[in-house]
């Protein structure tokens, strides 16, 4: 059988893990509030806290128990306006609709970040709340972003489930917004199987969203000291229990400390290939925008000059055959990341600008611990396929050259 390169592999689980849910399992505290000692969730609020320089902190089921969380501690109204972006993961929509929002999606640029001219018309037409999703680690222009929000009083939150160690002008992703809200579920940068933190600077919102979150009765007084707002808001709130297990947090923690050399790996990882699909006249990776540092852990491309969605999806199956696993986010059927499969959503204004991009657009895992060989078969088995196409679906005499009669 072929070599092929470990595309789902997650994440390794760090030796110290071993040892942290033996004790755990030894001890039966599973439960994040039940002893009286320091939990393996508190302590891994603590040090992701620490990791973002933000003094709040909140360990969560999933990311999108984070993102439905943050909505409600914001305080929307039931039918408020949340603008996110048309290309994102369906749980971005989802955990609007679960917290009685409106979604409003607004389009992507083909290099997969918001079309800021829609976002400012869009914005001035109502809009109670943004979340701007960080897919797959592609920053928006921050700046604008928050320039236009401020001006208005709306609040950001930020998906960065696909961007924790990304940057904006020396910014830590996930800190620029009112809330940001990360991932560990395994094919994220933490894998912990499944679970989320989000981080904030305001105490009203980390005081909410750890009541609903599940902190019933006193469980409270484990969180950090902003009692006065605890006792504000005690009774006043639903509870959604999104707690956190111990165990989960065990299988975290001891990874926000490889945090810095998985980006680092990943950077190069992803600059290596990007180099050589560039190289490719069919295959275009978009540039990072010019305050962004990102933190890959996948690359997207686009199909250049592809008029046929046969021709694209011959692309795929030709890459997949030399063992490069492709996704193409607006060709497979019922992908969660395309838009028009959210049919739970409102009906939308136009969406055609994205919907032309996802038909196009390809997706790669590049997980950080591939090797240079694993990197080299990807990137030659794309550059191949995309030239074997094209020769195809060329007539003979033009494969050569219009002149070459
Ligand atoms: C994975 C992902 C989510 C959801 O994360 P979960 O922890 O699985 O709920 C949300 N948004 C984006 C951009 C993601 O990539």
């Amino acid at each position: 059988m072929n070599y092929l390169p470990g595309f789902y592999t997650a994440e390794s689980i760090p030796e110290a893990v071993k040892y942290e849910v033996l004790e755990l399992l030894e001890s039966g505290e599973l439960f994040r509030y039940s002893s009286e000692s320091e939990s393996s969730v508190s302590r891994l609020e603590m040090e992701f806290a620490e990791l973002m320089d933000m003094p709040f902190a909140l360990a969560v089921s999933s990311c999108s128990s984070a993102l439905f969380l943050s909505l409600k501690a914001i305080g929307l109204e039931p039918g408020s306006k949340v603008m996110i972006p048309a290309f994102t993961f369906s749980a971005v929509p989802s955990a609007v609709v679960h917290a009685g929002c409106v979604p409003v999606l607004v389009n992507v640029a083909d290099n997969y970040r918001i079309e800021m001219e829609e976002f400012e018309q869009k914005l001035s037409e109502g809009i109670d709340a943004v979340i701007v999703s960080h897919m797959r680690g592609h920053i928006s222009d921050m700046d604008a972003i928050v320039d236009l929000c401020e001006e208005r009083g709306v609040p950001i939150i930020e998906d960065a489930a696909h961007a924790l160690g990304a940057t904006w002008s020396g910014r830590k992703i996930g800190t620029i917004g009112q809330v940001g809200c990360f991932s560990f579920q395994s094919y994220k940068l933490i894998n912990a199987g499944e679970g989320g933190i989000l981080v904030t600077r305001d105490v009203d919102i980390i005081a909410r969203a750890v009541l609903m979150s599940g902190a019933y009765e006193h469980n409270w007084k484990k969180h950090p000291k902003i009692n006065h707002r605890f006792t504000f808001w005690q009774n006043k709130l639903p509870l959604f229990n999104m707690r956190m297990s111990n165990l989960t947090a065990a299988v975290a923690g001891p990874q926000i400390r490889e945090v810095s050399q998985r980006v680092k790996a990943g950077q190069a990882n992803y600059d290596y290939v990007a180099k050589i699909l560039n190289a490719s006249d069919w295959l275009h990776v978009p540039s990072p925008l010019e305050k962004e540092v990102r933190a890959p852990d996948s690359i997207q491309f686009n199909l250049c000059g592809f008029d046929s969605d046969e021709d694209a999806k011959e692309f795929q199956r030709r890459a997949g055959g030399k063992g490069a696993e492709v996704q193409i986010f607006g060709l497979s059927e019922d992908n969660a990341r395309a838009f028009w499969n959210w049919k739970f959503i409102h009906p939308q204004n136009d969406l055609s600008p994205t919907r032309n991009v996802l038909v196009r657009a390809c997706d790669v895992r590049l997980p950080v611990n591939l090797s240079k060989k694993d990197l080299d078969l990807i990137a030659s088995a794309l550059v191949e396929s995309v030239r074997e196409v094209k020769e195809m679906s060329c007539p003979v005499d033009y494969a050569y050259g219009p002149e070459a009669q």
